[in-house]
Formats: C-alpha cells, sequence, structure tokens
C-alpha cells in the first residue's frame, strides 16, 4: 500500500461512543469527512460497535464541506484540532463557528 503523510487538524476527542471509529473517546479512523453543506455533523459516522484493534491512530479531519464556519478554507479545516460531539441526536463539529 502506497501511503500519504499530509498535515491535518486533529479529532482531539469525540463523544460518539456508538461509532465504529470510537474508541475511549477518540476517533480511531485515519481521516474524517465534516459537514454537509449545511450542517458540520460528522459524515463520516458509522453506528455499530467498536472496530479498533489500534489504539495509536489518532483521526485527521480529512475534508470538510461547511464553507460558513470560520475555520474552513477551501472547503477544508484549518483549526489547530476539532472536538465532536452531538447537536439533540445528530453529531456535530463542536470546534464550529462562524
Ligand atoms: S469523529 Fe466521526 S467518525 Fe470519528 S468517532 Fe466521532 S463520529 Fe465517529
Ligand atoms: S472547525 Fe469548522 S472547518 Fe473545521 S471541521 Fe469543524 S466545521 Fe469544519
Amino acid at each position: 500500500m502506497e501511503k500519504v503523510c499530509i498535515e491535518m487538524p486533529r479529532v482531539s476527542d469525540c463523544m460518539v461512543t456508538n461509532c465504529t471509529y470510537n474508541l475511549e473517546k477518540s476517533c480511531h479512523a485515519r481521516a474524517i469527512t465534516i459537514g454537509d453543506s449545511k450542517n458540520p455533523n460528522c459524515d463520516t459516522f458509522l453506528n455499530g460497535s467498536t472496530h479498533c484493534k489500534e489504539k495509536s491512530q489518532s483521526a485527521g479531519v480529512g475534508a470538510c464541506k461547511v464553507s460558513h464556519c470560520k475555520f474552513n478554507d477551501d472547503f477544508e479545516c484549518n483549526a489547530e484540532n476539532i472536538s465532536v460531539g452531538f447537536s439533540g441526536k445528530s453529531t456535530y463539529c463542536l470546534t464550529f463557528k462562524v
């Protein structure tokens, strides 16, 4: 497998413990996508039991579709790191700001 090394904002914590990528309130996907064109939900969310075997891998924000967030530039996130949680029953980027 070829590997790419790029800088991404880190997902510092995630409260969505019913997501397949979540272990101990951390996201262990390689990279996540945030948002549809309106809401900063986690587009990578997958409801299910934990799959993670490797705890050391932390997720980065690979892409963000929420262009009206102050941290968004050209559909990419430029925050230092983000936190993910809930807004009501939906997943939500808690770092989102207009
Ligand atoms: S950031 Fe998204 S993909 Fe990662 S654990 Fe949370 S809800 Fe799941
Ligand atoms: S902080 Fe803003 S730009 Fe970054 S992932 Fe969250 S909503 Fe997208």
